[in-house]
């Protein structure tokens, strides 16, 4: 009698802790599965709901890869028939689930291995980060803006002189290090002081702008990994050239002048022209460890200066050295 009586009450004691159990999942905000042999034995309600479905038997039996991306589909039978984790939870992953419609949604999931009705079962709990996601992308473009922003100088739109000093240092030692040459321009809108008398500071302003995007649309079509437009200061201009030689740099410097003059700027207090121009001056030097980034600005300015002497509105290069 008393064993009957204590196995009823272990019975309804089991019975008890099932329903507990079922209610726990089914209440769960978050999706639960079970999958015995690859195929979906048991779900909740929120697991219909984030997967997109209305009945339960559009779940069960299925595949569990029919709402997982490919890659689970190896790793699912591997799981299944191995039945090596029995002990393990899986760490929180990140993936995409395929929702019914096709659409497909953010999910954080984890898993362990149950016994399910005497078998081996994955149970999988999974819940939908898209806000969280969302929120993350957000943070990044917007960190990524106030990157660009803090690199960006703010009249022209080109790189600004504190990206240009971190970039020049950086490129320079690519090209050391590759044993490329390195080539920089640097130019300068020929008398701007009387543009800005006769014109106005804002077209001046304008005419700024227009310039540094002619050169910034010279240099974007080179598609030359490093290569970058900089507003030095003022209406002086840089364009940095790695892994670029002698000629070629000489070539990319008129190609700036001429589009600079294609604008057709007019500029009546010029001396050098009826229109905006620009004096350009070209350094190439195979970089070493006895000169430095300096050395190339240096040399660009002077082959500048000598531009601007020979009577503005041209391009000169600095004395090559025997490398490049
Ligand atoms: P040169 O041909 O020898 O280069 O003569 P320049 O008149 O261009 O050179 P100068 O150094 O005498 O004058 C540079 C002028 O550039 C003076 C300055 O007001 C103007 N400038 C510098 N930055 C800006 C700017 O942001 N906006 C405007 N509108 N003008 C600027
Ligand atoms: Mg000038
Ligand atoms: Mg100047």
């Amino acid at each position: 009698m008393t064993y009957i009586r204590r196995t009823n009450h272990l019975l309804y004691e089991l019975e008890e802790s099932e329903e507990r159990y079922r209610r726990l999942v089914q209440l769960s905000p978050d999706g639960v599965l079970v999958v015995s042999e690859g195929r979906v034995v048991l779900a909740n309600d929120a697991a219909l709901k984030l997967l997109g479905l209305e009945k339960r038997e559009q779940l069960l039996g299925k595949p569990l890869y029919t709402f997982t991306k490919e890659e689970w589909r190896a790793e699912a039978c591997r799981d299944t028939y191995a039945h090596k984790h029995m002990e393990s939870v899986t760490d929180l992953i990140e993936t995409r689930f395929r929702r019914q419609d096709g659409s497909e949604v953010d999910v954080e999931t984890a898993s362990t291995w149950i016994s399910y009705r005497g078998e081996p079962a994955q149970l999988i709990h999974f819940r939908d980060i898209t806000l969280r996601k969302r929120a993350e992308e957000q943070l990044m473009s917007a960190n990524q803006l106030l990157r660009d922003l803090t690199n960006m100088d703010g009249l022209t739109g080109v790189a600004n002189r504190r990206c240009f000093d971190e970039r020049i240092r950086a490129e320079w030692e690519a090209c050391q290090s590759s044993g490329v040459p390195f080539s920089l321009i640097m130019f300068d809108l020929d008398y701007f002081k009387m543009y800005n008398d006769t014109y106005g500071h804002q077209p001046g302003d304008r005419c700024l702008r227009e310039a540094a995007g002619a050169a910034a649309a010279a240099v974007s079509a080179l598609k030359l990994q490093g290569a970058m437009v900089a507003r030095y200061g003022g209406e002086e201009f840089a364009v940095l050239l790695p892994g670029t030689d002698a000629d070629r740099a000489l070539g990319i410097a008129e190609d700036v002048r001429e589009r600079i003059v294609s604008l057709a700027i007019p500029h009546s207090g010029s001396k050098a022209s009826s229109v905006v121009t620009v004096s350009v001056g070209v350094s190439t030097l195979l970089p070493a460890e006895a000169i430095s980034p300096e050395n190339a600005i240096e040399r660009a300015d002077q082959a500048l200066y000598e531009a601007k002497k020979a009577g503005r509105n041209c391009v000169r290069m600095a004395l090559q050295t025997p490398f490049c």
